[in-house]
């Protein structure tokens, strides 16, 4: 079985011009807890300024715990502060998302930080989530590269995961933020995180940028890698990231990992009407490959 984290209504919306009702990001939220998905990041926790498509955070979490909240999907937050913790976690919210990032440059454009400084700021969010038994899941940025430095050197991969393992998450994420990883430099860096860290604590989060998810994924999965960061319709990109388009989208990673025989638990056709919806309504017509296909056939 491969553990797919869908993203959309998090990293897939934040990046989108177009502000949705709550309604409407709840129904998609309801549209892909239909579709087999285990995992669904809610929203983000962040001050309006910062991302003004995440405003209504504790209205459509209180919704997504109310109407879906009794079933046994997993619905992570991500939060940037103990402000945002505090509010996720009055809400009943069982896991957080925290995020770093391994280039300096990439942190001080995008919350005014180095990578040090955000870990300092981390520790009393992890402290505090420690504490009331909430689950933490890390998110790195630029790990493979960075719009500002170039190429990330995998020693300082190996640090920043070292950082999220020691503030107590069960789990790193580790990004291909601008979509310019490649399948040799994906396999190098996945045999170095496993000659440190057990490789079922990892997971991927490739972008589809320069077209290389799909054979990224492959690459760690042949590495042992068995969870996977997608967004459904491959909608998003990244607020701080000029140009970096869209996750990978969860429909083409379905359809790689089931020619292979892998178990997801999705049901692709429910899944494709959750990323028609969305889509319809920020007016965009998917980057999958797949999705196309699919909706242009109606056939898998
Ligand atoms: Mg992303």
């Amino acid at each position: 079985m491969i553990k797919i984290v869908e993203v959309g209504p998090r990293d897939g919306l934040q990046n989108e011009k177009t502000i949705l009702s709550t309604d409407d990001k709840f129904e998609f939220i309801s549209l892909l807890a239909k579709s087999g998905l285990q995992t669904i990041e809610v929203t983000s926790f962040v001050k309006a300024e910062a991302i003004p498509q995440m405003t209504d955070a504790a209205n459509l979490f209180k919704k997504v715990n109310e109407k879906l909240g009794k079933t046994q999907i997993n619905f992570p937050c991500l939060v940037p502060n103990v402000k945002g913790y505090e509010a996720a976690k009055n809400l009943g919210v069982k896991e957080i998302a925290l995020f770093a990032a391994t280039s300096d440059s990439f942190t001080k454009k995008n919350v005014n930080a180095t990578v040090a400084e955000t870990f300092e700021k981390m520790k009393e969010v992890a402290s505090l989530a420690l504490q009331d038994k909430v689950r933490m899941r890390g998110y790195i940025s630029t790990a493979f590269g960075c719009p500002y430095e170039g190429k990330m050197d995998v020693k300082k991969l190996l640090q920043v995961t070292e950082s999220f393992f020691e503030l107590g998450v069960y789990e790193v994420s580790v990004g291909d933020t601008i979509g310019v990883a490649t399948p040799n430099q994906v396999r190098e860096y996945i045999k170095e995180l496993k000659k440190n860290f057990p490789v079922d604590k990892l997971a991927m989060h490739f972008h589809d940028t320069r077209g290389m998810a799909l054979i990224n994924i492959h690459v760690s999965l042949e590495e042992g890698i068995k969870t996977f960061d997608s967004s459904a319709g491959g909608l998003g990109g990244c607020p701080y990231a000029k140009g970096a388009t869209g996750n990978v989208a969860t429909e083409d990673v379905w359809y790689l990992l089931q020619s292979l025989g892998l178990e997801t638990g999705i049901n692709i056709s429910k899944l494709a009407a959750a990323s028609k919806f969305i889509l319809e309504k920020v007016n965009k017509k998917t980057e999958s490959k797949f999705l196309t296909a699919y909706f242009n056939t109606g056939k898998v």
